[in-house]
């Protein structure tokens, strides 16, 4: 089972970068999410492809029509409010900024929001406590975890690589974790974000089929922006890391979504037998 997200953010939201960091700085750059949002809707439609879409409430609430097209078709989840990493909030900051992303999507598409995903998948198993949260906040299904090391977070405690029900005291959340595949001691998430961009395309699609049980692949709008401006002041290997082969990356995700179905996290969470999957306790 191969499942298809994009986190939807602009392309100036990047972490770790402190001249992009908070909302203070958004509104000065140039504008692309209207036409790279198009363009991964118009992939969607030309391969037939359902998709999850984690969106963050700073993007809604400055463009919310673009929410709005998104969700006539395809299911919307939760990126936070302000895309900051979990771990560098008190629980209380985490809520908050939680509820008002759920409240302000639901507003906006008359729809639940059952889906949420941590910028830079930075739950670890000490923020174990934003469970409770977002099952508070009705989400039910998360895909946040990445099981093992990672620069943002990572709980390399998770050892399953399919999806799994976290439980948290009294509260249990179904979780999608990322799929990664371990080459020379480095995680790779090839199905998404800059190792797609940066690996031949045959190569994912080797991966990809070793990973046919399931496949968990996450792609941001800037990934297929091969037209945004370069970001002032970023280090050279960061600079490497977020615009390598954003121009041909489009056309590899069609390709890809040709080759292989994929489908949303609504979808896939019907056709589990959750009672046959595992456990994890936090
Ligand atoms: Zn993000």
């Amino acid at each position: 089972m191969n499942i298809l997200t994009f986190d939807v953010e602009e392309w100036f939201h990047l972490l770790d970068f402190d001249a992009t960091r908070t909302e203070a700085e958004w509104g000065k750059y140039e504008v692309r999410i209207y036409e790279n949002v198009d363009r991964i809707l118009d992939i969607l439609e030309r391969t037939n492809t359902k998709a999850t879409f984690f969106i963050i409430g700073w993007v809604a609430k400055t463009y919310p029509d673009v929410v709005k097209k998104i969700a006539a078709k395809y299911q919307i989840g939760s990126h936070t409010m302000n895309h900051q990493l979990v771990w560098q909030q008190r629980p209380e900051e985490f809520r908050n900024d939680v509820e008002s992303s759920v409240k302000l999507l639901q507003d906006i598409t008359g729809q639940p929001v059952e889906c949420f995903r941590a910028p830079g998948f930075s739950i670890r198993k000490s923020e174990a406590w934003a469970f409770e949260i977002l099952s508070d906040l009705g989400i039910k299904y998360d895909s946040s975890i990445f099981p093992a090391h990672h620069a943002h977070g990572g709980m390399p405690e998770f050892h399953s690589s399919e999806p799994t029900k976290v439980r948290y005291g009294a509260f249990v959340i179904k979780e999608f974790p990322i799929s990664y595949k371990t080459i020379a001691g480095k995680h790779l998430v090839f199905s998404g974000g800059g190792y797609f961009r940066l690996f031949p395309y045959p190569l994912i699609k080797k991966w990809s089929k070793e990973h046919s049980d399931y496949l968990l692949s996450y792609i941001h709008p800037r990934d297929l922006d091969g037209g945004q401006p370069m970001l002032e002041g970023l280090p050279l290997a960061r600079k490497f890391k977020s615009y390598v082969g954003t121009k041909g990356a489009a056309k590899k995700l069609e390709k890809y979504l040709t080759d292989f179905e994929f489908t949303d996290i609504a979808t896939a969470a019907q056709r589990i037998d959750w009672n046959k999957t595992p456990t994890f306790v936090l």
